[in-house]
């Protein structure tokens, strides 16, 4: 049992996976402690988040709107430090008195906070795929050399994650290959002669999970299993031929393993980020994460089919890009990246985080 509270740093706490994180840490406050929350500009939802866990400190980009926030936290008696720019990101995800960074931005725009906590040696709780899958190998040297704990919140990696040993040195001996599930999205069953009219809205309806939009747009085009096959290669340091992808559009299986005997390990549950999260946070314990119990009375079948690649033709690009040089899979997220953002009205993550003077914190 632990007997001190880990003190959590939550980069992107006013998004999905970054609200869910703050929802398990709530059922368990002589655990978990928030000592910092970062956003990028729902300043008000950051502001009712201060306002809540009261933090040590908070981060935007923008130093008029930090000092704005600050202004008003003052105001409320609350005493949470707010930071600006991209360089208090790494410093706090970095901090010698955080104990786990939840990484949580969305795009290759949180790498440089993820490599910060990797090398400081974190419990490095990872959502945010694209830092990885642009880092690769680079992430994976700063993980190894810092000592940090990688752990998967991606749902189909961490049920592999769950699937597996704590032993590291068993992975390579038990794997014959992994099976990623997909739901398909919400154009699974769409005509394919009417894709190249939907709209961002209908690209986002995504079946089983709501998340955000640029993930939920992923979902549409399967490009974010592509990312995930790239994440897995790097989780689990695997050949892209032993990482395969089946649609599975109930999402109660979040992925297996298949082992050298062909015995399959499968870890089911409702589709609920709130149980890898709790996963990632308690690990190696198990904590209550508020999500509903699986009814198997109720559940009715379970189907599995391969993937159309005609339908989804960015798919076949993950293996295409680990079998590449190296840097194919950075290409191929940054080409992602601006594909979204030219078919989402709203940016989904700026890449222009505004770099103001950098911060430096109290040891
Ligand atoms: P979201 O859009 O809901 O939230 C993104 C967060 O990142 C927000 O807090 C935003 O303020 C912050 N942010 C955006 N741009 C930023 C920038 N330039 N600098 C600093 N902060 C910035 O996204 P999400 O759905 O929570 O996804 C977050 C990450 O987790 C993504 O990489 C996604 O692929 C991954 N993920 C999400 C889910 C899910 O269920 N939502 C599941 C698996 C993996
Ligand atoms: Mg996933």
């Amino acid at each position: 049992m632990t007997t001190t509270r880990q003190r959590v740093c939550i980069l992107g706490a006013t998004g999905s996976v970054g609200t869910n994180t703050l929802d398990v840490i709530a059922r368990h406050p002589d655990r978990f402690e928030v000592f910092a929350l970062t956003a990028h500009s729902r300043v008000d939802a950051l502001f009712a988040q201060c306002l809540q866990w009261r933090p040590l400190y908070a981060v935007l980009p923008n130093a008029a709107q930090a000092n704005e926030l600050g202004r008003r936290l003052r105001a409320q008696g609350v005493p949470t430090e707010v930071l600006s720019g991209a360089q208090a990101l790494c410093e706090l995800a970095a901090h010698p008195d955080v104990d786990a960074v939840m990484a949580a931005i969305v795009g290759a725009t949180g790498l440089a906070p993820c490599l910060a906590a990797a090398r400081a040696g974190k419990n490095l709780l990872l959502a945010n795929k694209e830092a990885l899958v642009v880092g690769g190998k680079l992430f994976m040297d700063a993980v190894h050399a810092g000592g940090a704990m990688l752990l998967p919140i991606d749902s189909e990696h961490s049920a592999i994650f769950q699937c597996l040993p704590e032993d590291r040195s068993a992975w390579p001996q038990r794997i014959d290959h992994i099976l990623l599930t997909s739901s398909g999205g919400p154009f699974r069953r769409r005509d394919p002669g009417t894709l190249a009219t939907v709209t961002p809205d209908e690209a986002c309806a995504h079946p089983n999970f709501a998340m955000g939009r640029k993930i939920s747009v992923d979902s549409a085009t399967m490009m974010n299993k592509a990312l995930e096959v790239i994440e897995a290669r790097w989780l689990f340091d695997l050949a892209p031929e032993q990482i395969r992808v089946l649609i599975h559009p109930q999402q109660i299986v979040h992925s297996m393993v298949v082992c050298r005997d062909n015995s399959v390990l499968a870890q089911l549950g409702t589709p609920d980020m709130r149980v890898p999260i709790a996963f990632g946070l308690s690990f190696p314990e198990r904590i209550e994460s508020g999500a509903s119990k699986l009814d198997f009375g109720t559940l009715g079948g379970l189907s599995f089919e391969p993937p159309d690649h005609a339908r989804y033709p960015g798919l076949a690009l993950a293996w295409e890009a680990l079998r590449a040089p190296e840097g194919s899979a950075t290409v191929l997220n940054a080409a992602n990246e601006e594909a979204v953002a030219a078919f989402l009205p709203e940016p989904f993550a700026s890449t222009r985080f505004t770099v103001s003077t950098p911060t430096r914190l109290p040891p």
